[in-house]
């Protein structure tokens, strides 16, 4: 995946594709442009209802599942917002897209259990809508643990935020909250309770920062207390909201959703910052970050590594026969191959620059990656790459240096591009390591 602004517009596409929406609404303006922004923007299959006849068709008998409903609360032959009871019967988390408002609307909206209201009373309303439609679905992915000794506060959080579509555990007390974060490693935002009688929810805080930050995991502290220095001690400790109870409802879910907004923005600015626009793959700040890291367990756990340097051959000959883009098609056919043929997550895949790619094989020797690296340069001697109607073929060089023991990074990656100097100085389209040296016939080795 890659991780442009651009790019995460299509992963959210892709994200949604299999997603339905069902939109009952009698302004057929209003239906166009919003099935129009679902479909394009999000990628959802969007079904138009404009009254109870038609919603009624839509979702009875029909045996098709919906993943939320936008629900515009008066149709002409609904004027009591008969059509969203219909939706919540058929438990289909509801977002109300409403005109009309007022406290005793909100009482009404807020009983039936929906996940959102807006109200159509500015012209960012309908960006408000597709917003609400992208969270509630993208909250199934994320988790939120409740910590409370109380059951029946607990009950009520897990209620609101199952609304929400959250995916939600329970803790009740401070131990198995951290119990619980040990095992679930995506846990994304604690809800948690002050007064629990094992350890406070100021002291969970506190615990949970030893370990995860808060570009890791969100801390929302609640409680009833009537100490108004008690969110200064929690935010003091590492938390990054607090509300006193009672809550209003609205509050503190546009507060959760603040938190999680917030950990989007921090994994999508690092999963930026780490990946090459062009290709996906990591980028060469990661690999130099990351490498060193993989190098350093293997050397402590006594297995071989080994790091591979490739580069595309004639590359520059390529750009000036078909032009850059047409060179960025070809890296980018060489990056998906690579990603397909290592696809072993330990292993470190980057590109370096240009048409340069660094490889790091943990638990591989420079025999064993002489073979991989083998099949690689096979497998990419066989793809084709389709370029102003011509089937682009490319071969590359890849110069391999086994870890032999401690030393700085940047030795072990002179020692693989020293290899792979040797495989472009010899002919292009090989494989080269010690090994290659040790095989080789001196004649070949001295000659030029
Ligand atoms: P060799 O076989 O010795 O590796 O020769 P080469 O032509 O592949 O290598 P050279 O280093 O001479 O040329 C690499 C070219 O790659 C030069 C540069 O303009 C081009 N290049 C670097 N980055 C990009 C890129 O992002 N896109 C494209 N299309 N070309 C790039
Ligand atoms: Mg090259
Ligand atoms: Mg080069």
């Amino acid at each position: 995946m890659s991780f442009s602004f651009d790019v995460s517009y299509h992963a959210r596409k892709t994200m949604f594709e299999s997603c339905n929406v069902l939109l009952i609404e009698d302004s057929r303006s209003i239906a166009s442009v919003l099935s129009h922004r679902l479909a394009v923007e999000l990628g959802t299959t969007v079904t138009h209802c404009a009254s109870t006849k038609a919603l009624r068709e839509a979702i009875v008998g029909r045996g098709r599942k919906y993943d939320i409903a936008v629900v515009d609360l008066n149709l002409p032959d609904s004027p009591n917002g008969e059509v969203l009871d219909m939706a919540v019967e058929q438990g289909i988390p509801v977002i109300v897209f409403t005109a009309t408002f007022n406290l005793d609307m909100r009482e009404r909206i807020v009983e039936r259990g929906v996940s959102d209201y807006i109200i159509k009373d500015n012209d960012r309303a309908l960006d408000m809508v597709v917003a609400s439609v992208e969270r509630v679905l993208s909250n199934r992915a994320v988790r939120i643990l409740v910590v409370d000794d109380v059951a029946s506060a607990r009950r009520h959080l897990v209620e609101l935020l199952t609304l929400q579509q959250f995916s939600v555990l329970e803790a009740s007390t401070g131990t198995q909250a951290l119990d619980m974060l040990r095992q679930h490693s995506d846990i994304s935002l604690v809800l948690t309770d002050y007064n629990m009688p094992d350890m406070d929810g100021y002291e969970l805080t506190r615990r949970i920062r030893r370990s995860y930050d808060s570009s890791q995991l969100r801390v929302i502290g609640i409680s009833s207390s009537s100490d108004r220095l008690l969110s200064a001690s929690f935010l003091k400790a590492g938390a990054c909201d607090f509300v006193y109870r009672p809550y209003v409802a609205e509050e503190l879910q546009c507060r959760i959703n603040q938190n999680i907004e917030t950990l989007s923005q921090i994994r999508q600015l690092r999963e930026a910052a780490f990946n090459d626009y062009l290709t996906g793959l990591y980028n060469r700040r990661y690999f130099f970050e990351q490498g060193p890291v993989l190098i350093d367990n293997c050397l402590g756990r006594h297995t071989p590594c080994s790091v591979a340097m490739l580069d595309i051959d004639h590359f520059k000959k390529l750009n000036d026969t078909y032009g850059h883009e047409g060179g960025d098609r070809v890296l980018k056919a060489v990056a998906l191959k690579l990603k397909s043929l290592l696809s072993e997550p330990a292993c470190l895949l980057g590109r370096l620059g240009g048409e340069e790619f660094g490889l790091l094989l943990p638990g591989v020797d420079s025999a064993e990656a002489t073979v991989i690296c083998e099949k690689i340069r096979h497998a990419l001697s066989e793809i084709k790459v389709a370029v102003d109607d011509k089937d682009v073929a490319i071969t590359v060089s890849i110069g391999i240096a086994e870890v032999g023991g401690r030393e700085s990074f940047d030795n072990y990656l002179n020692a693989a591009d020293q290899f792979l100097y040797l495989a472009k100085r010899y002919g292009r389209n090989q494989v080269y390591s010690d090994r290659s040296i040790v095989a080789e016939p001196v004649s070949r080795a001295s000659g030029s």
